[in-house]
């Protein structure tokens, strides 16, 4: 089985056990493990392996600050089930990642190497971001870029997205969500003229998730739909990353799916029953489905 590394920051997710109302009026919060690279790691590691150590992900990578502590992010739940956060950072231990603290050795054996854009808001770790992508790209991983827009975290939009689009050209798989691509092309529309702005010709494939309608592909030689499935939202968090993590664990062994148009909207569905799952329970990675509870839905249709 080929390895898949997965960059960037880990944090608690605290997430209200009331949806529908304000983060002031929320009586209380669980405790839920998150970060979205986290999120994707394990996503594939349960699937593939069963349960960082827990869910089956080599841990080997992590480093540990001695001063700093784990970043913390307050949910906010609104009765669709989307979410809104509000973080704690000041810094906390992910943003202090300093190049000289990757483990090179991991990043190069990566058949998938899997990142965000948070680790780009500050240095050192911005940095370390980069070296980390370059060394992957070098040894030949197929680089996943997943830009996990979260606005209060950076200085202003410009600046967002400035960062966000400066990495643009070095990925081979880019998924963003309808938000997200609201956001960089600053069109609403949800349509394929307007994602194709941010098709590359680097790019073996264009991922915009939508929510509840699952999600569009977008490839050199084909694209379309693939529709969700239906479900009780509750918490949307983790949705996209256990979307990823479902599409990673099936291509990792065999990137010619990507060429592939057939077999590529089977791994699209299976992808969206993964993150259809994910939102019917509180939290990410508490709420990321095992390979056959995902099956299961993915017979239904
Ligand atoms: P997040 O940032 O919360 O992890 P996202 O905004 O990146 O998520 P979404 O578009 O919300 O990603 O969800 C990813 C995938 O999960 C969708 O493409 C879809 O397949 C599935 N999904 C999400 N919400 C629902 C829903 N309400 N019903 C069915 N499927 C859903």
């Amino acid at each position: 089985k080929g390895m898949i590394v997965s960059f960037g920051e880990m944090l608690i997710d605290f997430v209200p056990t009331e949806s529908g109302v304000s983060l002031a009026e929320a009586p209380g919060f669980l405790k839920a493990p998150g970060g979205a690279p986290a999120n994707v790691a394990i996503a594939f590691g349960h699937m593939l392996a069963g349960i960082l150590k827990q869910y089956g992900v080599n841990g080997d990578g992590i480093s540990f600050d001695q001063g700093a502590r784990t970043a913390l992010a307050f949910v906010t739940l609104r009765a669709d089930g989307e979410r809104e956060f509000m973080f704690y950072r000041n810094p906390s231990a992910d943003m202090l990642l300093k190049p000289d603290e990757l483990n090179i050795e991991l990043i190069k054996s990566a058949k998938v190497f899997h990142y965000g854009s948070i680790s780009l808001i500050v240095e050192p770790c911005r940095l370390a971001h980069l070296k980390a992508m370059e060394v992957a790209k070098e040894a030949g991983a197929l680089l996943s870029y997943d830009p996990n827009l979260r606005e209060p975290l950076w200085p202003s939009r410009e600046e967002a997205k400035k960062q966000i689009m400066s990495i643009w050209d070095k990925a081979d798989l880019i998924k963003v969500s309808d938000v997200e691509l609201e956001f960089l092309t600053g069109n609403p529309n949800i349509d394929d003229a307007n994602a194709m702005t941010l098709w590359r010709d680097s790019l073996k494939l264009l991922l915009v998730t939508l929510g509840e309608k699952g999600c569009r592909y977008y490839t050199k030689n084909f694209r379309g739909v693939v529709e969700s499935f239906e479900v009780k939202a509750v918490d949307t968090t983790g949705a996209g990353d256990s979307f990823v993590g479902a599409l990673l664990a099936k291509i990792v062994d065999d990137h010619s799916i990507l060429e592939d148009e057939k077999r590529l909207r089977e791994v699209l569905k299976f992808a969206n029953a993964c993150g259809a799952i994910t939102t019917t329970k509180k939290g990410a990675i508490p709420a990321l489905p095992n390979e056959s509870e995902a099956l299961t839905l993915f017979k239904e249709k």
